[in-house]
């Protein structure tokens, strides 16, 4: 290594089995740059990751100034990511930083390859999960954090051997996210109008039902579907989801101080694992920050091995599921929703995404076919084996 890089960092070369080229050489992956995501990227560009690569598919506002560190008065209207690379090259130009204004679930997973550490520093609970799930199918780790006021928390998912976010989301994720999208798709326009309603929201009912038309079924659909697959229908209709989307999106309070907690206590993950444990062990845990009283905790969470992401069921063969020539697509959703707790299933068999009111005898499905069930919470779908059943009624 150059002296004037071993100057640079001499500080940290001094720590404990510090190895700055095992730093210097890794990949991390940040997604989202909003309070905890600055907070962390900054952290991380100052010891001198080799790489960063940063995504949001946000643009710089007013009402972020107050915990978002890496932007000021002139970024606004700017996308964070693109601001966020300017300003860490400031900081340490010998990090080589990659800056996405997209989403990230639209990225191509050959991107992600290379990554040697994901991070989610995500405000919504569709793309944190989507990030998991995708953080399993690859092996690598994950540092996943959230913040809300003085509170925070950190979790770090090494797949197959800690807890995913899924193992434990029906105690974790919060109730109010998890009702949103707990509908089966059996829905109707009007039911889509009546959950507007109840979010003080009044559109015309036609626009509703064009909304419904394109898959937008659940209030959940509305915030979390990504955008660009409604471009091409016009920008009139993705104008209309945005103004929506704004009307829906939660504004949770949130000061610079809880941010810099959680991103100091991630990034140190990060590292950790990076080193491999020789400058400490990686936090296999859950980690909660309290602010208000001061307080770090501890929670062990344990890897379920039932769990529709990471559990070891999801390694092996398909799962056979029985079902019967006279069942509807919307029979085998309902079992496929209780079976794996997912919300939203979609099934596909061959290249078609079967609807819910035809039915199993009609699409000609024999023993042993191989179906696909697809859901907003897992990077790739899950395969299932079809054992049908004698048709009942003909006895
Ligand atoms: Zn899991």
């Amino acid at each position: 290594m150059e002296p004037y890089l071993l100057e640079r960092y001499d500080r940290q070369i001094r720590i404990s089995g510090w190895d700055q080229w095992k730093v210097s050489n890794s990949t991390v992956l940040i997604a989202g740059v909003g309070a905890t995501g600055c907070e962390l990227a900054k952290n991380l560009c100052l010891a001198g990751i080799g790489k960063l690569i940063l995504v949001d598919n946000d643009v710089i506002e007013l009402s972020n100034l107050n915990r978002q560190m890496l932007f000021d008065d002139s970024d606004i209207g700017s996308p964070k990511a693109i601001i966020a690379k300017e300003k860490l090259q400031k900081i340490n130009p010998y990090v080589k930083v990659d800056a996405y204004y997209e989403d990230i679930r639209k990225f191509d997973e050959s991107m992600l390859k290379n990554v040697d550490v994901f991070c989610s520093c995500l405000d919504n609970w569709a793309t944190r999960r989507w990030l998991n799930s995708l953080a399993v199918e690859l092996k690598k780790p994950l540092v996943d954090t959230a913040i809300e006021g003085l509170y925070g928390n950190v979790q770090v998912v090494i797949p197959g051997e800690t807890a995913c976010l899924e193992c434990h989301g029906d105690a974790l994720i919060p109730k109010d996210t998890q009702l949103a999208e707990c509908t089966l798709r059996r829905r109707k326009p009007e039911d889509l109008a009546e959950d507007l309603r109840k979010n003080k929201i009044e559109i015309p009912f036609e626009l509703v039902k064009e909304l419904f038309s394109m898959g937008i079924k659940t209030i959940y659909d509305l915030k979390y579907t990504p955008i660009e697959r409604f471009q091409k229908e016009g920008s009139k209709i993705s104008e209309e989801i945005l103004r929506i989307r704004d009307l829906l999106k939660p504004k949770l309070p949130a000061i610079q101080g809880g941010a810099s907690v959680i991103a100091g206590v991630a990034s140190l993950e990060v590292l950790k694992i990076i080193h491999g444990g020789s400058i400490g062990k990686v936090a296999k845990h859950l980690i909660v920050y309290d602010g208000v009283s001061q307080r770090l905790t501890k929670v062990t969470l344990k890897r379920r091995e039932d769990c529709f992401v990471c559990g070891d069921i999801m390694q092996g063969k398909p799962i056979e599921i029985t079902v019967s020539p006279d069942d509807y697509i919307w029979n085998l959703k309902e079992k496929v929703s209780t079976l794996f707790s997912i919300p939203d299933p979609e099934i596909q068999y061959k290249k078609w995404i079967l609807k819910d009111e035809q039915k199993l005898s009609e699409i000609n499905i024999k023993s042993d076919d191989i179906l696909y069930i697809h859901t907003s919470r897992r990077y790739v779908p899950i395969p299932i084996k079809v054992s049908l059943i004698e048709n009942s009624s003909g006895t």
